[in-house]
């Protein structure tokens, strides 16, 4: 009889990835859903409570012959590398107080009661007896890591990896590899994303007046520059990809007055001299900037009295790579299929993540931007968390259905500069 995969179960199958030798029982718990369990990776029944209790959650005291959840008391946490994990609990018997570990790790010790034959499993399964554990290769720590795999596996994802330093990468080529393809997406005028959700609100609170001299932080191939000089505004655009020769190149064309200039967001105050322009925009560029509290500052300082500042990113809370989507079954295109789950908010560690091409994100909570923009006096005029219209939704339905009337991907803030505030 050949079984499926999806009638083994789910910890019997990761255990197999690190250690051959682990027997893959058939499940019989919780078969059909993402994590199928066998018998002894089910649950086990405190001896205190009376309540199966999972059984990375339940200890069992030899001395006693009782198990003990960890409802019934305080456990401990001992971190150590085993299996797929870098930690256990260790669980105090309720009736002796003596710490013993939870299942998970007396499995890995060779102390479980089904080992040890204190216990006998009701139900017919293959118990492993830890022999080669020696032999087990290490795996790549922290644990959440494997914990992001785990729930990626459930669906497909755009490929992604935290990076630990930039010593090997160079944000600015990467982006210079992308451009073509940027480019080609940008230049048809008709990405979703900057069409529908993006630029709309961004263009909103900007509120460009003929004539407004317009900066253009990291500006890209010209797609807001030219947007906005086209409106009758004087735009002044910077970038230091190789985007930029595609912008410069268009303007030769077009002549729209946009003088662009191959400049660091941190040359802006020695370039510019302070206050001098009305408004500043910087359209989905500073998660992909990592010296952002320079940048805010500079932007600041050329920043005229009263003159608004307003930049859209990738929001914090809910975009890639603080927060990931995907889709069960793998590959509907049905949006009830969708589900978001959030990784790490607090992760700043910069990403390498594939749009196409190769580009490193510099991802940061919503307060790091907030707490930056108050510290330079920029304040906080409105917030746009870019929701999806009716009329959308029923335009664009695969795009927005239960997906930007439910969750923002994008955050767009408009800020003042106000020095005495
Ligand atoms: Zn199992
Ligand atoms: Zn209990
Ligand atoms: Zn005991």
């Amino acid at each position: 009889m050949s079984k499926s995969e999806s009638e083994m179960c789910f910890y019997c199958k990761e255990y197999y990835k690190v250690t051959q030798d682990y027997p893959v029982n058939t499940a019989t718990h919780d078969v059909g859903s993402f994590t199928p369990r066998c018998f002894l990776h089910w649950q086990y029944e405190c001896s205190k409570c009376g309540i199966m209790t999972h059984f990375n959650g339940v200890a069992w005291c030899s001395a006693c012959k009782e198990f003990t959840c960890v409802n019934c008391v305080e456990e401990r946490m001992v971190r150590k590398e085993f299996l797929v994990y870098d930690y256990y609990y260790e669980i105090p018997c309720h009736i002796c107080g003596e710490y013993n570990p939870a299942l998970d790790y007396a499995e890995y010790n060779g102390t479980h009661p089904f080992q040890i034959g204190e216990q006998t499993p009701k139900e017919d399964v293959i118990v492993w007896m830890p022999i080669y554990r020696d032999e087990i290769q290490p795996q790549e720590f922290p644990h959440q890591a494997w914990g992001f795999e785990r729930i990626l596996s459930l669906g497909g994802h755009v490929e992604f990896k935290r990076l630990e330093s930039l010593d090997d990468f160079d944000p600015i080529s990467l982006w210079d590899d992308i451009t073509p393809i940027w480019v080609r997406k940008m230049r048809d005028e008709r990405e979703f994303h900057h069409k529908h959700m993006i630029l709309p609100e961004v263009y909103r609170l900007l509120d460009a007046q003929k004539d407004d001299k317009i900066l253009d932080v990291a500006c890209g191939e010209g797609r807001v520059a030219r947007d906005l000089a086209k409106n009758g505004s004087k735009i002044t655009g910077i970038d230091i990809s190789e985007m930029l020769e595609y912008a410069v190149e268009r303007e030769e064309k077009e002549k729209l007055g946009i003088k662009y200039l191959n400049l660091n967001t941190s040359e802006l105050s020695n370039k510019f001299g302070e206050a001098s322009f009305d408004k500043v925009v910087c359209n989905m560029a500073l998660m992909d900037i990592e010296d952002y509290q320079t940048t805010l500052k500079q932007i600041a300082n050329v920043l005229k009295e009263d003159g608004l500042f307003v930049f859209s990113i990738t929001h914090p809370a809910f975009a890639w790579p603080t927060c990931t989507s995907f889709r069960v079954p793998k590959g509907s295109k049905r949006n009830e299929d969708k589900l978001r789950v959030v990784l790490n908010y607090f992760d700043e560690r910069p990403t390498l993540v594939n749009y196409g091409g190769s580009l490193i994100q510099f991802p940061r909570p919503i307060s790091s931007y907030l707490n930056e923009l108050a510290r330079n006096n920029l304040v906080l005029k409105e917030m746009s968390e870019s929701k999806a219209s009716e009329e959308l939704v029923k335009k664009f339905p695969r795009h927005t259905y239960m997906d930007y009337e439910t969750y923002p991907d994008f955050l767009i803030i408009q800020t003042v500069k106000k020095s005495n505030f």
